[in-house]
């Protein structure tokens, strides 16, 4: 059984890891990212369900999401396929532009405790402006190793839309007991590390980023089984 506090606060330590050099052109106010598209973790569904209880805030979940916006895959099963040349024909989904329903007036009303994926939405020029957001490689690559550290933690928990996890966590929500029996038909299972997607220069230049990853699992969660894998997939890159 996972130890539901521990992981909740390993979580908001990496969310604290998630942070870019540099000033990006992202502003309060500008939401242009802010769709029914994010996926997260149950372990991320959980610390968004505890801050709306603690904070009043109203979850208001679309249950008449199209299939078509769904991810197919988590995103360890994508890298996992892609490192082990596994069957990779992923099926498209369709980028969803319906606003998040944590939206009000253009501010996220969660932002202290947005889901990683969140996170990583940044643009270092005005993405509205120029049609596109300009986020260098080796970035976009460390956005998804987070992802996928918090996708390991979370491993046997459900996965999907964050609309989709709130909704199973709703129905089903038993802290103590947070793995696949939530699983609804449109929500996925976490799945383990098996390593991470980078180029040789993406990981000399993320070394000192991963190696704070490291020293935060070996120094605080040491106890914590979740925490050699990942140290040992870093090992293979720094
Ligand atoms: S949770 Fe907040 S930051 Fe994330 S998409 Fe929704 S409104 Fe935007």
């Amino acid at each position: 059984m996972k130890d539901t506090e521990i992981l909740q606060n390993l979580l908001k330590n990496l969310f604290s890891h998630a942070q870019w050099p540099g000033t990006t052109a992202c502003s309060k106010g500008c939401s242009a990212c802010c769709t029914k598209s994010v996926t997260i973790s149950a372990l991320e569904g959980i610390a968004i369900q505890r801050h709306c209880r603690q904070h009043n805030i109203h979850i208001n979940i679309d249950k008449n999401i199209p299939n078509t916006t769904r991810p197919k895959q988590t995103t360890n099963q994508y890298v996992n396929s892609f490192l082990f040349r596994k069957n990779n024909s992923v099926e498209e989904t369709e980028w969803s532009t319906d606003p998040c329903m944590f939206l009000k007036n253009d501010v996220c009303s969660i932002y202290s405790i947005r889901p990683i994926m969140c996170r990583g939405f940044i643009s270092y020029s005005d993405c509205i402006q120029n049609g596109f957001a300009e986020v260098p490689n080796h970035i976009v690559s460390y956005n998804i190793i987070i992802q996928q550290i918090i996708e390991h933690i979370s491993c046997g928990m459900i996965w999907g839309l964050m609309d989709d996890v709130l909704f199973a966590l709703g129905i089903n929500l038993n802290e103590n007991n947070l793995n696949a029996n939530q699983l609804t038909k449109n929500t996925l299972v976490c799945q383990p590390i098996k390593g991470f997607m980078l180029t040789k220069d993406e990981s000399l230049r993320l070394c000192d980023l991963l190696n704070k990853i490291k020293q935060l699992l070996q120094n605080k969660f040491c106890n914590l089984q979740e925490s050699n894998t990942i140290i040992s997939c870093i090992d293979q890159l720094i």
